[in-house]
């Protein structure tokens, strides 16, 4: 084709297209077009005009299912998308807008270029691919999510609140019906008793995390995290071009000489830590442990980013005050999501602290996202005033006996050199081969195997943790947790 020759694959640059773009404006719709059409009934064209009277916007996927004059086009040069303003009076006077090829080499920035995608997101990739059952991911059970209340509070919802409150732009900080609602929660379930100015409201507890780093992180800079921690979190703190140093920990939380020694040696900007039901680990730290975080930290004038989405799925055991409850000092930032008590998709997260750092955040907020969606704010506000007590007391017990089943397979199936601990709450099974096995090499043959759990070195800041493994509870069904663990266990039985 035309546009194939003229355009091969070294030339393909940026400014290269645009000189060209002339030439592309003429070529690419006739040759796209003319072969679409022809080929019809193998392909599939999604057209979608939109824009003003005059103008439209006109984007094209093809896809075809058997060779044909398109399949050749697709296979010298692989569309991603190809769109392009239309002047609807003329085919002549196309404008050739948008134009992307695979293996086009783009100039990543700096800050970016070393960072990989999330291990999460790539095998999610991988398992969409076939019938597997996943350990792999996070997600809440579907059958714990509130489809029935959310429809319901849905369904007058502007009606009830006008069109300004549920579909403008917010205050960035979040909505005052909302914060209202963050402050009692926050008092009743978490013990945490504050003002509104020391709260806003995000878009997921991710960015928090987020937050953090763009408020504090300079190039270079060193974060603490636990040893292992949520990977997302190092995902982060590399965007950020800082180094993640990691503090060992024990059965009581962190192993606090290890985080004092680390903090006089790396000098670092915050201590980021999941204390309740953690991810990866499962664990818990006690209260004195706790206590003693907030000490230290606050001795060195060290900011800690305490992350909370899991504590309300708790099975058994006392609940224990958060970090921020022992903060005199006002260096910790606390942070809960919703996402694991109601829905992910609600994206909507609460942080605490104070109103200087409040004041950051909404500044880092204005430039991200402007505001989180007023909808959803207004859905969890009154789902946490009419529903949340009773969600909480119907969930607990599914993912309770989702934790049991695990438990009880992993002691049926799995060889005895697994160790692990059995979690009081949260969604995750941690554990360890005592030999040194390869946790990463096994992946693919189990996931050939039709299960997929996830491999602990992704939680490790030095990449270690090779014969470390994380085991998702929440999100499979009880069958499936037994099949799955079953084909695992013999699958390490065999190998050993
Ligand atoms: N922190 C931890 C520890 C998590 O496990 C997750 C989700 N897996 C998040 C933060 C982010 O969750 P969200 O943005 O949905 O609130």
């Amino acid at each position: 084709m035309p546009f194939v020759s003229g355009f091969s694959k070294s030339k393909l640059t940026p400014s290269a297209i645009k000189k060209r773009s002339h030439q592309a404006c003429i070529f690419l719709p006739l040759c796209a077009f003319m072969d679409f059409i022809g080929a019809s009934g193998k392909i599939n064209l999604i057209a979608a005009l939109g824009g003003s009277s005059n103008f439209g916007t006109l984007s094209a996927k093809c896809c075809a299912s058997e060779p044909s004059p398109c399949n050749q086009i697709t296979e010298a040069v692989t569309f991603s998308a190809v769109s392009f303003i239309m002047d609807s009076s003329t085919w002549g006077k196309y404008k050739f807008f948008t134009y992307y090829i695979s293996n086009m080499e783009y100039e990543i920035s700096d800050k970016l270029k070393n960072v990989h995608g999330s291990a999460i997101r790539e095998i999610f990739d991988l398992l969409k691919k076939g019938n597997i059952i996943s350990f792999a991911g996070g997600m809440p059970a579907t059958q714990t999510l509130p489809s029935k209340q959310i429809e319901g509070i849905l369904q007058n919802i502007i009606s009830k609140y006008g069109v300004i409150e549920s579909l403008q732009y917010e205050s960035t900080f979040g909505k005052a019906l909302l914060l209202e609602q963050l402050k009692s929660f926050l008092a009743e379930y978490k013990d945490i008793n504050t003002e509104l100015q020391n709260m806003i409201v995000l878009s997921g507890g991710q960015q928090g995390i987020e937050f953090m780093c763009k408020t504090f992180v300079n190039k270079g800079d060193v974060v603490l995290v636990e040893n292992p921690t949520y990977l997302s979190t190092l995902q982060i703190i590399q965007t950020y071009e800082a180094k993640a140093v990691g503090v060992s920990s024990n059965n009581e939380g962190l192993d606090l000489a290890d985080l004092e020694e680390k903090i006089k040696t790396h000098k670092p900007k915050f201590l980021y830590t999941v204390p309740t039901f953690g991810n990866p680990t499962g664990g818990t730290y006690s209260i004195e442990n706790r206590q003693k975080i907030a000490e230290i930290t606050a001795k060195y004038g060290v900011m800690v980013l305490e992350d909370d989405p899991y504590s309300q799925i708790r099975f058994e055991g006392e609940t224990v005050p958060s970090i921020k409850c022992f903060d005199k000092s006002e260096n910790v930032v606390y942070l809960a999501s919703f996402s694991k008590i109601i829905a992910p998709a609600m994206r909507i997260a609460v942080t605490v602290a104070n109103p200087a750092i409040i004041g950051r955040f909404n500044i880092s907020k204005q430039s991200t996202d402007v505001c989180s969606s007023s909808i959803s704010q207004i859905v969890v506000a009154e789902f946490i005033k009419n529903n949340l007590a009773e969600h909480l007391k119907n969930i607990i017990p599914i993912y309770k006996e989702k934790r049991d089943q695990m438990v009880n397979c992993i002691e049926k199936y799995f060889p005895k050199s697994f160790k692990y601990q059995i979690p009081h709450g949260g969604m995750f099974v941690w554990g360890y081969f005592d030999d040194e096995r390869d946790l990463l090499a096994c992946f693919k043959d189990i996931v050939n195997l039709g299960v997929a759990y996830l491999p602990g070195t992704h939680f490790f800041p030095d990449g270690s943790g090779k014969n470390t493994m994380r085991l998702n509870f929440s999100n499979a069904t009880l069958e499936q947790i037994e099949k799955g663990i079953k084909t695992i266990g013999e699958y390490f039985g065999n190998a050993q």
